[in-house]
């Protein structure tokens, strides 16, 4: 997997403190410079206002003012059972790879045994892997060998019968039945830091499978380079929680 920033808002914290003084206010903030809106906030520097005013709404549950700055990833090589995970948050927008306009017919299925467009979970290869669900714990070294061959030769015959449907004339759309759950897409996806917070108290979590919690490790990195006082927050006093959404 691979996630990269696309395009996100400028300034994000200024807008975030811009929309919660607002709140406040008998002035109107358009009408003023960013340092007199922040002017009553505790701090010396700016920098330490912001810090002030963040930490204050982040603690206090007002979540309202995160909604107001955009940012928009492009993620590739997640399987489609990822993208079933993801897809089902309704406040992020998304687009997502078609299989029934891009077909995956020059790809060689020796090529799909080694990790070529199918997600290998680590739990095929790995013995001391332990996922949620599982009867078993640790297995030996033969169990997983074996796994291991019993994946590879699945996937590649999956994508041996997808492509001969294709040369046998069958639309990609319908062909791409017989894929695995597996297969890999890209997308773009785009919310908003309130909406980044939630995905990472529900998709950062123990019980969310692990590539999912990837995922959310990548976007939680990334958001924290673009909003770093809200995102050191989060992670420092809020991740863990379950669901805090709303207070
Ligand atoms: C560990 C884990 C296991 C899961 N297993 C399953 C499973 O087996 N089967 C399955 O179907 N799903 C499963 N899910 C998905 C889960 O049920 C949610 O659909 C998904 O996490 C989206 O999050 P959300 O409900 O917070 O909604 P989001 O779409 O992210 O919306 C964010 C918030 O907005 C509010 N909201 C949005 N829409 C509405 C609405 N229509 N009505 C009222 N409030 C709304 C809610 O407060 C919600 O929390 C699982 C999720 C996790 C994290």
């Amino acid at each position: 997997m691979e996630v990269q920033l696309l395009e996100a808002t400028e300034n994000p914290e200024e807008v975030i403190c811009t929309g919660a003084r607002n709140d406040y206010m008998s002035e109107f903030v358009g009408d003023q410079s960013f340092e007199e809106t922040m002017e009553s906030v505790d701090g010396e520097t700016i920098e330490d206002k912001k810090a002030t005013l963040i930490g204050h709404l982040l603690n206090h549950g007002h979540f309202g003012p995160f909604e107001h700055p955009q940012i928009t990833f492009a993620v590739k090589g997640i399987s489609r059972s990822c993208m079933a995970q993801i897809t089902r948050h309704r406040h992020v927008s998304f687009d997502v790879q078609s299989m029934r306009y891009v077909a995956f017919d020059d790809v060689d299925p020796a090529d799909v045994e080694d990790g070529e467009m199918v997600v290998t979970p680590p739990s095929a290869s790995d013995p001391n892997w332990v996922g949620r669900n599982q009867k078993a714990g640790q297995v030996d070294d033969e169990t997983v060998e074996r796994r291991e061959e019993i994946f590879q030769r699945s996937v590649r015959q999956s994508v041996e019968d997808y492509q001969e449907l294709l040369d046998l004339g069958m639309p990609p759309e319908d062909a791409r039945f017989v894929l695995p759950i597996g297969t890999e897409v890209n997308m773009v996806m785009s919310m908003n830091a309130r909406m980044l917070m939630h995905v990472a108290d529900m998709r950062g979590e123990a019980d969310a499978q692990w590539e999912i919690r990837g995922l959310t490790e990548d976007i939680l990195d990334i958001a924290e380079e673009w909003c770093p006082i809200t995102f050191e927050y989060y992670n420092e006093h809020m991740k863990g929680r379950k669901n805090r959404l709303a207070p």
